[in-house]
């Protein structure tokens, strides 16, 4: 970064420039500069330090599946506000304005799509709606493209990044953790393939339910997991916690994950899982 030393020797003393968003990215964990189209190239993982930034719910499955194999399902299932509820914000118009934002309905977007010759029922949570929290829509969404999954024979994939349980729905949120996962254990009977994806970050009721209740569950580098944050865990046990404490690579080594994949090589990775586990040849 030495170009950065000549400004600070007379050119443009003094002066901050924004790097124009439209062209650069900066890392947040290393801080190095990107090309935007680099960035993109690598799928927002950064080239220099491996950091994966987060994705939308539309990046995932453009990896994961196939140029215009993606059929999308249940698009209408969008929040209600069954408990009017309102803090700071009515819970209405904070879905509103999400839904705005990022495009979507909900904070999850699921279909079915073909990813190495194999169909797949997939269902991706996306962040930036709401922080991905579970509220009544997203649980029945992902609750019915498991039971798709189940009815067709086909392997089931979710993808997480959530802050838990939406609290603007109280109960009924939590009551997503149990409906999942009831069609996970008749999968489970039904020898129907589950790979859970967990990524930055999956905590809180996401976590306690279908999020590691995967055949495999698996997680992108450095992925914070959870159910409590940090902080509540260590006042409570009033302990110091390890280093990396609730990162994917610690819950590898402590058992709690299958594998850490990065970003790059997660479609050979679940397609090769997949194919072990259905005795079908990629
Ligand atoms: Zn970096």
């Amino acid at each position: 970064m030495e170009w950065f030393h000549h400004t600070k020797t007379g050119i443009e003393s003094g002066v901050k420039r924004d790097t124009p968003s439209d062209l650069w990215v900066k890392c947040e964990s290393c801080k190095e500069v990107v090309y935007k189209s680099d960035w993109v190239d690598n799928l927002s993982v950064c080239p220099a330090c491996g950091h994966h930034h987060r994705a939308s719910a539309r990046e995932y499955i453009a990896l994961l599946t196939e140029v215009d194999s993606f059929r999308e399902e249940d698009s209408n299932v969008s929040p209600a506000d069954p408990l009017k509820f309102s803090a700071k914000k009515k819970y209405r118009d904070s879905v509103m304005s999400a839904q705005k934002t990022t495009g979507e309905k909900s904070a999850v977007v699921s279909g079915t799509g073909m990813m190495n010759g194999q169909e797949v029922s997939l269902a991706v949570m996306d962040f930036r709606f709401m922080g991905g929290s579970m509220g009544s829509a997203e649980g029945e969404k992902i609750a019915r493209a498991l039971q798709r999954a189940l009815d067709r024979k086909i392997p089931a994939i979710v993808v997480s990044a959530s802050g838990g349980a939406r609290m603007h729905e109280g109960t009924l949120s939590l009551l997503q953790m149990a409906k999942t996962s009831a069609v996970i254990g008749r999968m489970r009977e039904a020898g129907v393939p589950y790979v859970s994806l967990l990524t930055n970050p999956t905590t809180g009721g996401v976590t306690a339910s279908f999020a590691m209740l995967g055949d495999v569950n698996i997680a992108e580098p450095g992925a914070l997991i959870g159910f409590a944050g940090e902080r509540v865990i260590r006042e409570t046990i009033r302990q110091a916690l390890p280093d990396g404490f609730q990162r994917a690579e610690f819950l590898l080594k402590h058992g709690f994950l299958d594998a850490v994949v990065p970003r790059k090589d997660l479609k050979a990775w679940i397609s090769n899982m997949l194919s072990l586990l259905t005795d079908r040849v990629v």
